[in-house]
């Protein structure tokens, strides 16, 4: 789960990691008097699930309290589109109104778990800011990862090695060690998948201060962390994806197919997905209803599928183990019929009672070909998807 910048901000302070003096709002009279107190400077950033702000007008410097009105009029209730977001972009809700810094050098800290490594990593870089995905591509030698032991965590030693390798000048290396370990402090206690400051900066008084601030919560950990839940904001989603969450379905969003693609488990979406390209087609998403759906979930499943406006065909590949194929028909049978939807369906249907399932499909009147396995489904869907013109 994603929070914004604000409440990031928030947790960091908890943690005595220093950000620059902020308030929040979605009122853009207020704007006017909080820049006042600020002393008529301030940065103004719009709160968005996304990064890239920056080089799309999201983060403003302004020089006086009126200007910042009318950017924060702008800005308020339009949808800000990034690198990181979908071509409608992500609604700005709130806007950040922050003190301005003086800003000597940007550098870039995260930390994140790798799964290779079975270990929480410290990423960091001393090229940090807004071209830090192009450091990465051009320079990664300038891109160095900590390993932390997960059970021994940062040591001060790594912590001071970390600083000494991102030049923190002498005078500040205490300071930057501390933030650290706060840091991973934070990461660790929270459950955090990923927490990234870029940048973190080092101003003309080599004060260290993080004037970023991003962090992913692990949504299976949410149950011991009501407070963090509560931060939950389903406005930043796209809507397919926010329907997908609250009935407890897996659901991405693919550019440019045209399948929608329901399954059952990951391993069968990916197995779907390369049969379907294979097929020469491409997937427009894939819905992964678990092994637990009930046929409320399924309908719903369907439902979010045909609400893709790209979605021409729908392959179902079911492996139903404690799935049952019976409930997965009855299930699309009712919604397909509910949503008047005319979308071909190429259905596989595999394990607990899939002759029962298949025989509802058949008799279902509905536009469906079964298939015995996916490769003669992927057979169906190059001879169906020419004459949709897809
Ligand atoms: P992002 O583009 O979404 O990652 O937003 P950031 O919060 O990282 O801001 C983008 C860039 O704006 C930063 O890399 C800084 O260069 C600049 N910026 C943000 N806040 C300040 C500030 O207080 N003072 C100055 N001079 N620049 C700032
Ligand atoms: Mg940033």
């Amino acid at each position: 789960m994603n929070i914004h910048e604000y409440q990031a901000k928030e947790l960091f302070e908890k943690y005595n990691i220093s950000t620059p003096k902020g308030y929040v709002t979605d009122n853009a009279e207020e704007v006017e008097s909080i820049i006042s107190k600020l002393n008529g400077k301030a940065v103004i950033k719009a709160q968005v699930h996304a990064g890239g702000r920056g080089k799309v007008g999201g983060v403003k410097l302004v020089n006086s309290p009126d200007e910042g009105k009318t950017i924060a009029k702008n800005l308020l209730g339009s949808n800000l589109v990034t690198h990181q977001t979908n071509k409608s972009g992500v609604p700005i809700e709130k806007l950040l109104i922050a003190q301005t810094l003086d800003i000597k050098k940007e550098l870039y800290v995260s930390i994140l778990i790798d799964g290779d490594l079975a270990s929480p990593v410290f990423i960091a870089s001393t090229e940090g800011g807004m071209d830090i995905e192009e450091v990465a591509e051009t320079q990664p030698e300038k891109i160095f990862r900590i390993k932390c032991d997960p059970l021994i965590g940062l040591t001060p030693y790594l912590a001071r090695d970390l600083s000494y390798k991102l030049n923190i000048p002498e005078s500040s290396i205490k300071q930057s060690t501390n933030l650290f370990m706060n840091l991973y402090k934070l990461f660790i206690e929270n459950d955090c998948s990923l927490v990234e400051i870029n940048p973190l900066i080092i101003t003309n008084n080599d004060e260290i201060i993080a004037l970023d601030a991003k962090v992913n919560i692990e949504d299976d950990s949410l149950f011991r962390h009501k407070e963090l839940e509560k931060l939950y904001d389903p406005n930043q989603l796209d809507p397919l994806e926010e329907r997908a969450i609250s009935a407890n379905l897996a659901y991405v969003k693919l550019d440019g197919g045209e399948v929608g693609c329901m399954v059952n488990g990951a391993g069968l979406a990916m197995a779907t997905m390369d049969i379907t390209k294979k097929a020469g087609a491409n997937p427009a998403n894939f819905l992964d209803i678990g092994g637990s759906a009930d046929q409320n979930g399924i309908e719903e499943a369907f439902k979010i599928i045909t609400d893709d406006s790209e979605v021409k065909i729908i392959l179902v590949n079911l492996f139903a183990g404690i799935a049952r194929s019976d409930v997965v028909a009855k299930g699309i049978i009712k919604a397909a019929k509910e949503t008047n939807s005319s979308l071909p369906i190429v259905v596989t249907m595999r394990g607990t009672n899939a002759d029962e399932g298949l025989d509802l499909l058949k008799n279902s009147n509905l536009n469906i070909t079964t298939a015995s396995d996916l490769f003669e489904a992927a057979k169906f869907l190059t001879e169906i998807l020419p004459n949709l013109g897809a």
